[in-house]
């Protein structure tokens, strides 16, 4: 059986890399940053747990590079550029086929961003994973939930829905072809942190929010930090391909309620909508204008035929469970 410090030396330690703000990583009682002077260090902390957020017996690859990609999604939505992450991990056995995959996964997604693990805690326990990111922001760069204003576009990134559409199929609720079961999770396993966005709709959006317990639900934070309102069209919101497939009803509900999508919901001022379509083609990410804010509160949802579409709040909270997860 690998002992505690193995298990960190064999799986997660790498030499640190020269000349980054990582002056010291794994091995000391702290590590040690230098952020870029004058800039901010953006932190979030996002945790995975068997049984609530995974499948148990979830393919370990997969895991590795879900739990980095939704802790890097909030990274985007402030504007950050990352830096490095700790990692977490109570684990009920030390078993390497497990831990292989799972660092393969993450140190994957890791150097996709350049980042570094600079230090964690591991201990046993029911599997629980949780990574702490840090990013370097300006604080005028800094896309804040807060910085909405009337009049302004509501976007979002990417597509919307099919993480949901694909838990419903693997729970068996609904039924899809093997070809976009197949899409579908891997929006729900692998989804794209939109990193590269983020850091492009620095200075264009005015504020920004990533959807990761559904669009409703996460819109409504920002619209509440802003003191504004929503108009929405949900025939302009984007599908994912599996569930464009869907009736319209369970198409509305999944794209505005659905979770794990990690997209971005963002506003930003009608005189910069060509600046938002910039933004997206140069980080390669579609960007969809979904509506516009106003002062007011609340999210009102109609159809391309502007009859009123009536949705309820159903994103998911742990402990109201308003949703089975
Ligand atoms: P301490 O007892 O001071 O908390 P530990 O003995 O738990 O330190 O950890 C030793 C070193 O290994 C520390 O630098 C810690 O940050 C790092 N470490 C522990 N677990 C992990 C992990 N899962 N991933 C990365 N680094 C880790
Ligand atoms: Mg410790």
């Amino acid at each position: 059986m690998l002992s505690e410090f193995e298990l960190i030396d064999r799986y997660f330690y790498r030499p640190p890399r020269a000349n980054g703000p990582v002056q010291l990583g794994i091995g000391d009682d702290c590590a040690l940053l230098l952020p870029p002077s004058g800039e901010l260090l953006a932190v979030s902390t996002d945790m995975l747990v068997e049984g609530r957020h995974f499948f148990a017996g979830a393919n370990p690859h997969d895991l590795g590079h879900k739990v980095l990609a939704v802790n890097l999604s909030d990274l985007a939505a402030m504007g950050a550029q990352p830096i490095a992450f700790t990692l977490a991990l109570a684990l009920p056995l030390a078993d390497p086929t497990w831990l292989q995959p799972f660092s393969e996964g993450l140190f994957q997604l890791a150097d996709a961003y350049g980042i570094e693990l600079i230090g964690g805690d591991t201990t046993r326990g029911p599997l629980t994973i949780s990574i702490t990111v840090m990013g370097r922001v300006t604080k005028t760069d800094a896309i804040k939930r807060s910085g909405a204003q009337a009049g302004d576009e509501l976007w979002v990134s990417g597509t919307l829905g099919d993480a949901r559409l694909a838990l419903e199929a693997l729970q068996g609720h609904r039924a899809l072809s093997p070809e976009l079961l197949g899409k579908a999770c891997e929006r729900l396993h692998r989804p794209t942190p939109r990193v590269s966005l983020g850091l492009a709709l620095r200075g264009i959006a005015s504020a920004a929010i990533d959807v990761s317990d559904g669009l409703y639900g996460d819109l409504n934070h920002l619209l509440s930090q802003s003191s504004l309102a929503a108009t929405i069209c949900a025939d302009d919101l984007p599908l994912g391909e599996a569930l464009a497939s869907q009736p319209t009803d369970i198409r509305y509900a999944m794209a505005l309620n659905g979770g794990d999508d990690y997209e971005l919901c963002f506003s930003a001022p009608a005189n910069k909508h060509q600046a938002v379509l910039a933004a997206g083609k140069h980080s390669k990410t579609n960007v969809t204008c979904i509506g516009k804010l106003d002062l007011g509160s609340g999210i009102q949802v109609h159809d391309r035929n502007g009859a009123m579409v009536s949705v309820s709040n159903q994103s998911f909270d742990h402990f109201t469970e308003n949703l089975s997860s």
